[in-house]
């Protein structure tokens, strides 16, 4: 019987993406979904900030004490923290991400071993079936030019390089074929695709979309500096998902030149309304609590959120990373008021998706993606708002337009 490998994958989708090409590179191994039959355990980490790191040592911790399983660290923490755990003897192995084709051979070293590879490669790998997933994640590049001062992603990652756009269109084909309908575009600054190929992300995702089964696309999170005129000319392509995610990571003008930002608040609100008038959801991230985060910064920038037209947050606290501007910037934010702060703008853009949810009246098309209990579903519709759906069908996978359902605060309700 071939051993069994278990993958704990954390941190972004491009982690996601490089577990389900490691997935597809084994051969002498077989993939458990159950970490507690596992033989060997590999963490595909993530480091970008160091609470990340503290949770894979946790999670090294609790699995050394259940299990006897053989550890393997990847992903942006091998980088950070794959020379200090192998040297613990915690790891058996360390490689980085353009070594992960090679996970079959890896994982039977008798020795212990730590291979970073090569920061700058391009990935080749494809990947043709998603494990337990309705939509397919591709990694369209890897890595940033950008340098936001509290972010150590370009340091691990490497700067901007796209995938070779065959090789995305012939991975799509094979998803495709396979049945999947929805793409999720991923990388680590998804709109910067195409800058080293004379290609674009609006170029990528027009052809993307005349391939055959390909039904809506997805973008990971852009950039405002990359909706540029040309990406412009494809918002009303009904293949693309009618949410955007655009960075903005803060509100204030002040708070963005501390952060390193390439995006300025007046243009930012300009283009979300005009995103918001063509009748797109409109996500953002943002982080609370960086160094400097003043009680007039914090004002401002609370009073900017509630004029963008905005539907979906991702917000963070401010974690410190060492080895990055922001790390020895002062003054130091308390965790605490950080986490209120939180809390406040999550209110904000929850009521603001509420009331965005109560406004529409279009039939959602939604692609069901799991089952959460016994006959309740959950799938997301085209402005990536989830609804949970009461079935005795079983409805995993299948697009549904779903024009009756409830809309509470949180999520739609539909009953089918
Ligand atoms: S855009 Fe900024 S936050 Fe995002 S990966 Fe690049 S440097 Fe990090």
């Amino acid at each position: 019987m071939k051993p069994k490998v278990y993958f704990k994958t954390f941190g972004c989708r491009t982690n996601l993406y490089d577990s389900q090409a490691m997935i597809g590179a084994l051969k002498d191994y077989a993939v458990t979904l159950n970490e507690d039959e596992a033989d060997v355990v590999v963490l595909n980490s993530c480091t970008v900030t160091n609470g990340a790191d503290t949770h894979v040592r946790s999670y090294i911790s609790k699995l050394e004490k259940k299990s006897n399983a053989k550890l393997f660290l990847t992903g942006c923490g091998a980088h950070t923290k794959g020379d200090s755990l192998l040297k613990e003897g915690r790891v058996h192995g360390v490689f980085g991400q353009s070594e992960k084709l090679k996970i079959n051979t890896l994982l039977s070293k008798e020795n212990s071993f730590y291979e970073l590879g090569d920061l700058n490669y391009v990935d080749e790998s494809i990947v043709d079936n998603f494990v337990g997933k309705s939509r397919a994640f591709i990694k369209i590049q890897e890595g940033c030019d950008f340098r936001c001062s509290y972010c150590i992603i370009p340091f691990v990652r490497g700067d901007a390089r796209s995938i070779n756009e065959d090789k995305i269109i012939e991975q799509i084909t094979r998803l495709a074929l396979n049945g999947f309908g929805e793409f999720v575009l991923s990388g680590t600054n998804v709109g910067s695709y195409g800058k080293d190929t004379k290609s674009s992300i609006a170029k990528l995702t027009k052809k993307i979309s005349q391939i055959r089964g390909v039904r809506r696309i997805r973008l990971g999170s852009i950039e405002p500096i990359q909706v540029t005129d040309e990406f412009k000319e494809i918002l009303d392509e009904p293949w693309l998902e009618k949410h955007l995610h655009i960075a903005l990571q803060h509100t204030s003008p002040t708070m963005l030149k501390l952060m390193n930002r390439r995006n300025m608040y007046n243009q930012d609100r300009e283009l979300f309304e005009f995103l918001s008038d063509k009748g797109f959801a409109i996500g953002t991230d943002f982080i609370t609590g960086h160094p400097g985060e003043s009680e007039s910064i914090w004002d401002e920038a609370v009073k900017n959120i509630y004029q963008l037209p905005l539907t979906h947050l991702h917000a963070f606290t401010y974690s410190k990373r060492d080895n990055t501007p922001s790390s020895t910037m002062k003054p130091q934010i308390n965790a605490k008021l950080a986490k209120t702060r939180l809390h406040e703008i999550e209110n904000i853009i929850d009521e603001k998706n509420y009331n965005f949810r109560k406004n529409l009246n279009l039939p959602l098309e939604t692609l069901i993606e799991n089952k959460i209990e016994k006959n309740l579903y959950q799938g997301f519709d085209q402005y990536f708002n989830k609804i949970i759906i009461k079935s005795d069908e079983n409805l995993v996978g299948n697009w549904v337009d779903i024009s009756n359902y409830k809309i509470q605060k949180g999520n739609n309700y539909a009953q089918l």
